[in-house]
């Protein structure tokens, strides 16, 4: 029997171990930048709606600009000229997208339980987690 996480912390933590937000079991990622239609082991449908994932570019924006205010930060302090700041942030970010894109997604899903907690219709036919 799967259970369906209690507590936004819950499924924050699962999200940050790349497992589904609900289950913590199911693997939501496929790819670098691809996921999942729906958990494996508790058949959470992951877009919820259309356009489901816009939220998420908030929260990758986010990511974002935590990766760009260190290099800055060293630039301004030491004097460093700010095109090596805008280059470090540009590779960092670069580099990081798909984790960005995984994290952001994940804690989305977790922020969105939230604010949704999750319906029935949310499950794939015949699969629920508190079965
Ligand atoms: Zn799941």
């Amino acid at each position: 029997m799967i259970l369906p996480a209690t507590s936004f912390k819950q499924s924050l933590w699962h999200a940050l171990r790349m497992r589904c937000a609900v289950c913590g079991e199911g693997r939501p990622f496929s790819g670098l930048f691809s996921m999942a239609q729906e958990c494996s082991a508790c058949g959470y449908h992951y877009k919820r709606e259309p356009g489901y994932f816009v939220g998420a570019m908030y929260v990758s924006y986010g990511m974002g600009v935590l990766l760009v205010i260190p290099p800055v930060l060293y630039c301004m302090l030491t004097g460093v000229p700010m095109w090596v700041a805008c280059s470090a942030a540009f590779g960092l970010t670069t580099i990081l997208s798909p984790l960005i894109f995984r994290y952001s997604r994940g804690v989305w899903v977790a922020w969105d339980l939230v604010l949704s907690p999750m319906e029935p219709r949310d499950f794939g036919v015949g699969r629920r987690p508190m079965s």
